[in-house]
């Protein structure tokens, strides 16, 4: 971290770092569970969310890119042995041993509130101290909101269909 950098961090700079790695370690769980999760998917309306998981998993490794980026001009070591991924990240990585699209969506969904809770948190910590990244975490934040609603608009999609099939058959 450079000498004005540092004067001008008005925070604990060795905690924002370690938050900053909780959330590398997050963001990659999250790009593995959409990665895996759209190859394993079965059911109505595959096609379509696929190719979308897919790129959530571009944005979530995007994320990664933006986080490690700002540990390093912060002074710190991004997490350097994939192993401590599982200590560092406090939203769980959950294996989609169930392969249907209802229950892979929700798994994707339960990371996605789990990093809205992990950016809003850094937002809070870095609001008025530590302007970079605080920024960082809004533009992260942002795509996480978007995230979160597409999903929700999917399952109830998926709702709305089963529940017009059944109509049908009355
Ligand atoms: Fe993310
Ligand atoms: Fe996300
Ligand atoms: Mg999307």
């Amino acid at each position: 971290m450079g000498k004005v950098a540092r004067e001008i961090a008005k925070l604990d700079v060795d905690k924002l770092i370690q938050m900053l790695n909780e959330a590398l370690a997050e963001e990659w769980y999250a790009f593995y569970q959409y990665w895996v999760g759209a190859r394993v998917m079965e059911g109505p309306m595959r096609s379509e969310v696929e190719s979308e998981l897919l790129v959530h998993a571009n944005q979530e490794l995007n994320h990664a890119v933006m986080v490690a980026d700002r540990i390093v001009k912060l002074g710190g070591i991004p997490i350097l042995n994939p192993n401590k991924w599982s200590e560092f990240a406090k939203c769980k990585y959950e294996e989609p041993n169930d392969p249907y699209i209802e229950a892979i969506l929700n798994q994707n969904l339960s990371g996605e509130r789990c990093a809205i809770k992990r950016y809003e948190e850094i937002a809070e910590f870095t609001n008025g101290k530590d302007f970079s990244t605080y920024q960082m975490a809004i533009t992260i934040l942002d795509e996480e909101i978007e995230h979160e609603n597409d999903i929700e608009d999917w399952l109830t999609d998926i709702d709305r269909m089963r529940e017009d099939l059944k109509k049908l058959k009355l």
